[in-house]
């Protein structure tokens, strides 16, 4: 059985434990959202891609849910004794090698999808891991600054420096547009029997992959569920309700599948708390309620073999 999924960070990482348990056998590829990479102190660092590789290999921070664990942050504290910064992005020693192993790799030619390879090499992450695209895409986010007035930052200052705590007036991907899929995605998304849409965020994860010319139409094409990442109306964690605010969409699971369209999704996995939900159902697309607290490598794992039994139920239904 051949899954493609469209993951984020610290969401579709978990969902995707899940996902190796629930079908060891499955050969999955996960495209990686790279919308959320950033150059700092002259490195490139990938924090989704960075995510899934840390998570399913064994070294990511278990807690936190991003970075390594064991971390220590001297190279971070030697910096800042230089007056070096941004002080608030969390590079960890152990992190430290890996964005330096990638620039390193980038500055001698190598694209990233290539590079993410050759990481992967050490982490086994047990699934083909491939970046949306090798071309730089960065998330922006315009807010009206007290300070400053109107300006366009990098979504992580916004994210992890401000919290999303300007409201956004608008989220642009920038460079998009003019972006090439890596190699291997389109061919994946089309050789696959089910495309999955963990339970990223919907607009600067999963919305930011869809987003890269070709892609969209691609996953359209498939047998396609999601798992929703809004339960009771609110995000699990992080902020991805005010993402959701800045294109205008409701911070429902019903709201995101109708964002998500029935073009493109066939079926969508909601939380107990939305049962409502899939009682009203959404219009051309097949909603299933049931628990999707990814708590524990059990729950998150039944989340995953939901998600593969109503793809291959939609797709039997397609004939
Ligand atoms: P990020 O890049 O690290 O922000 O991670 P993703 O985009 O992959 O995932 C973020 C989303 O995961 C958030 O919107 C959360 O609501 C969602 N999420 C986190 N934990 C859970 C969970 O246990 N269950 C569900 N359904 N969603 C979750
Ligand atoms: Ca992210």
């Amino acid at each position: 059985m051949k899954i493609v999924a469209l993951a984020g960070g610290i969401g579709g990482a978990r969902f995707l434990r899940g996902l190796r348990a629930a079908e060891p056998a499955a050969d999955i590829t996960v495209i990686g959202n790279t919308g959320d990479d950033i150059s700092l102190f002259g490195l490139r660092v990938c924090p989704d891609l960075d995510t899934v590789m840390y998570t399913l290999g064994g070294g990511i921070d278990e807690e936190q849910g991003w970075g390594r664990r064991d971390e220590a942050f001297t190279v971070k504290e030697e910096l800042l004794a230089y007056g070096v910064g941004p002080s608030w992005f969390g590079l960890g020693d152990r992190d430290f090698a890996t964005h330096i192993v990638r620039t390193q790799m980038l500055a001698a030619g190598y694209p990233l999808s290539a590079v993410t390879e050759a990481l992967c090499d050490r982490w086994k992450p047990g699934v083909r891991l491939i970046p949306m695209t090798d071309d730089q895409v960065e998330t922006h986010v315009v807010v009206d600054d007290p300070e400053h007035g109107r300006r366009a930052i990098h979504f992580q200052e916004w994210w992890v420096r401000l919290r999303a705590s300007l409201p956004a007036v608008t989220i642009a991907p920038v460079g998009a547009a003019d972006a090439k899929p890596a190699p291997g995605v389109l061919e994946a998304i089309r050789d696959a029997d089910a495309v999955l849409l963990p339970p990223s965020n919907p607009v600067v994860s999963v919305g930011t992959i869809l987003g890269i010319p070709g892609v969209r139409d691609a996953v359209a094409a498939k047998t396609v569920v999601g798992v929703s990442p809004i339960i009771g109306g609110a995000p699990v964690r992080g902020m991805a309700d005010a993402c959701l605010t800045a294109i205008g969409v409701e911070t429902s699971a019903r709201a995101v599948a109708e964002h998500y369209g029935a073009e493109l999704l066939d079926g969508w996995l909601v939380d107990d708390a939305d049962a409502a939900t899939a009682a009203e159902g959404v219009e051309g697309v097949a909603v299933r309620s049931r628990p999707l607290l990814m708590s524990d490598p059990a729950a998150t794992e039944a989340i995953a073999r939901a998600a593969l039994d109503l793809a291959a139920e939609l797709a039997g239904a397609a004939g």
